[in-house]
This record gives C-alpha cells, sequence and structure tokens, in this order.
C-alpha cells in the first residue's frame, strides 16, 4: 500500500514538498533515506534510529539475500517484525551490486566518476564482461562472496527475494553501468534493464509498492528513452539510478532530462545520491527522497558533518576542546558531550564513538533536510 500527495509546488524551483502513506507511517518529503545495509544502521540501536528523525531506511537485498536469507525473514514475518523497525522501509534490488562486484571492482570506480587517466582502451565496451560475474539477458551469475558458492539473481530472483524481505518499497532489478561505459556497452545494459522492468511489474504479487528504476548513464537520449520507457509501466514511483556524470552540473542536467518524462503525481527517489553539498540541488531539481551512506560511514571514519564544516575526530587539536561537537546541533549527543571526550573515545577505539558519531551525522542529515523543507513552505526555495 502506497499513497502520494504532492502538497506544495514550489514556484521557484521543481521542489515539491510531500506525504508518502505506507502501511508503516508517513513519511514527509523531501526526505533524507539511511542505508541499514543489513536491516540495521551500523553502530545504532533501532531506538536510537528512531531519535535521528530518520523516517525511512533502505536496506539491501542483496546483503539479506547471502545472509541470513530471505526465508529466514519471511519466518520472522519480514522485516519490520525481524529488526523492531516500525517505520516504512525500501529494499533495493540488488542491481547496484552488479555493478559494485563487477566493474566497479575491476576498475575501482564508484558511480560517481572523479579521475580517470587510464587509457580509452580501458572503456568498457559492448560485449566486456567484469571479471568475477556474468551478466546474461536473464540475470546475473556471482560466485557467492561469502563462501564461493555460485549465484544467480535476475529479476524473477529480486521480486521473489524482495517480496519475502517485506519493505514497504521494492525496486525494479537493473543494471546500474560504470561511468567508463562505452555507448554500445551502455544501450545494451540500458535494453536489459527495461527487459527485466517488464518480469518485475509482471512478478510482482504482494501489495507492496514496486519503483522502476531509470538508467541511461550521461546521455540526454537515453535517459529521455528510458524515462518514457519506466513511465508507461504500471510503477507506484522511480528510482534514478546509475551513473550520474562526473560533476555537480551533470547530475542536475541528468535529473532534468528524466524527471520531467515520468508521471508527476509518483513519488521519485535518487539512488545512492546525497552528499550534503548536493542535497539542496537535487531536492531543486525535484527529487523527493534520496538514500547515502556518507554520514554513517563517514561517522564509522571519523567525521562529523557540523554547522562549522567537517570534524576529524583523529585531529588531535580536538582533545582539548570542550566544546559541544556541534554548539548548534540539538541531538543527545552534542547536548551531552564535548568535542575533547569524543575525540578520547575515537582515540581509544571504543565502540561507542562509532555510534554516537553515527547518532549525530544522521540527525544533522535529516534536519538539514527538515530545514530545506521549511525553506520550500516558507516560499524560498
Ligand atoms: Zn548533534
Amino acid at each position: 500500500m502506497l499513497n502520494f500527495e504532492v502538497t506544495q509546488q514550489s514556484k521557484k524551483s521543481k521542489a515539491r514538498i510531500g506525504l508518502l502513506e505506507t502501511s508503516h507511517g508517513v513519511v514527509e518529503t523531501p526526505a533524507f533515506v539511511p542505508v541499514a545495509t543489513q536491516a540495521t544502521i551500523k553502530t545504532l540501536s533501532i531506538e536510537d534510529t528512531r531519535e535521528t528523525k530518520s523516517q525511512l531506511v533502505i536496506s539491501n537485498t542483496f546483503h539479506l539475500h547471502l545472509k541470513p536469507g530471505e526465508d529466514i525473514v519471511a519466518k520472522a514475518g519480514g522485516l519490520h517484525k525481524f529488526s523492531t523497525w516500525d517505520r516504512p522501509i525500501m529494499t533495493d534490488s540488488g542491481g547496484f551490486q552488479v555493478f559494485s562486484l563487477g566493474f566497479g571492482r575491476d576498475l575501482q570506480v564508484g558511480k560517481v566518476l572523479k579521475f580517470f587517466t587510464g587509457d580509452e582502451k580501458e572503456k568498457i565496451k559492448a560485449d566486456k564482461q567484469p571479471k568475477f560475474l556474468k551478466i546474461t539477458p536473464e540475470g546475473v551469475y556471482f560466485r557467492n562472496p561469502i563462501n564461493g558458492a555460485p549465484l544467480f539473481i535476475g529479476p524473477r530472483e529480486s521480486m521473489e527475494a524482495q517480496q519475502k524481505l517485506g519493505a514497504d518499497i521494492i525496486f525494479a532489478f537493473d543494471e546500474c553501468t560504470a561511468p567508463l561505459s562505452t555507448l554500445p556497452y551502455i544501450k545494451k545494459a540500458l535494453k536489459r534493464t527495461h527487459d527485466w522492468a517488464k518480469i518485475c511489474v509482471e512478478h510482482k504479487t504482494s501489495d507492496q509498492a514496486l519503483f522502476g528504476i531509470v538508467q541511461g548513464s550521461h546521455h540526454q537520449d537515453l535517459r529521455y528513452e528510458s524515462s518514457n520507457f519506466i513511465a508507461s509501466l504500471p510503477f507506484d514511483g522511480y528510482g534514478i539510478g546509475g551513473d550520474l556524470g562526473g560533476t555537480k552540473e551533470m547530475m542536475c542536467n541528468i535529473l532534468d532530462w528524466t524527471l520531467p518524462y515520468l508521471d508527476q503525481k509518483l513519488p521519485r527517489h535518487l539512488l545512492g545520491i546525497g552528499k550534503i553539498e548536493d542535497m539542496e540541488m537535487i531536492i531543486k531539481a525535484g527529487v523527493d527522497t534520496f538514500d547515502c551512506t556518507v554520514p554513517t560511514h563517514y561517522a564509522r571514519n571519523g567525521i562529523a558533518f557540523t554547522s562549522e564544516g567537517k570534524l576529524d575526530m583523529g585531529k588531535r587539536v580536538l582533545l582539548d576542546d570542550g566544546a559541544p561537537l556541534d554548539p548548534e546541533c540539538e541531538c543527545k549527543i552534542c547536548t551531552t558531550f564535548s568535542r575533547s571526550y569524543l575525540a578520547h573515545l575515537f582515540k581509544a577505539k571504543e565502540m561507542t564513538a562509532f555510534s554516537y558519531l553515527t547518532f549525530h551525522n544522521l540527525f544533522y542529515f535529516n534536519t538539514y533536510v527538515e530545514r530545506i523543507r521549511e525553506r520550500i513552505k516558507r516560499g524560498e526555495l
């Protein structure tokens, strides 16, 4: 069950305020979606996660398929009962792992390409296969990264797993292409993504909301083709996936080439993008929800996001700083502990250091988006 209502459309940009209603509660959009890969936010209790103002989380089908397996989760009554997280959940389709375990790993690139000094010959041509997996029209053959056993995931397997996991919102299986793919490769991958989208629609037997994923890399004509194709299928919302170009401008262009061709009444989720410096731009382009590992991943590396910029807890000078982590933040970490104490915990490698910083970073990101929502409501953005 999913109802989405756009309650306010900005007159200054394409930003919109909306309410995403699921059987596990209502999400006010635009919303940041923390990543709970293994049905938990790393280092946080479920209770703490609720207190970070997180409205919706995204879990990873591929990882949960490997362990504990969707049958174990289904037996427990689905992800909500299994984890006791009672707010909405999304699961991704596993398509991103095709990329991250495939060409992403071979070429050591993320989906946003920063530097590439390699040879033109290294670019991914139409018939090339990644080293560690095989992509076919039916799906993807892997080796299980845990025990090396052969593994196959295609659109049917992804749907079956996601329906057993029982999230509120599930995604169609897709192929996320690497930034270094040639045009013929991207075209071939896009055809697969579209074929798989149809199969996912046909195999849906649950009342979960199914989002179709638009791909097409950084090519305007392919994004246009993909948006129109995905919009022609009976999806409940959309994911914007894939390589979004190397620059902020390109990301902005891609959203402009995509979002206008989708059903405007349906929610759109930007997959795997949500750095603090990108948030305003993607929201102004009309994105409703977006997930990103930045706040949680950085926290575990000792980086706190604050109103004064990023703070590296490994810096010696912080050991002598009695100020709150972020004097402007109202979270329970900032109103309780000093930078000095937190820097000490980091230096001592105490586990609480990771959970305190994760808590603050998530609270900070969610508050940041909450303020953007307030600015849209006031007509400022
Ligand atoms: Zn804080």
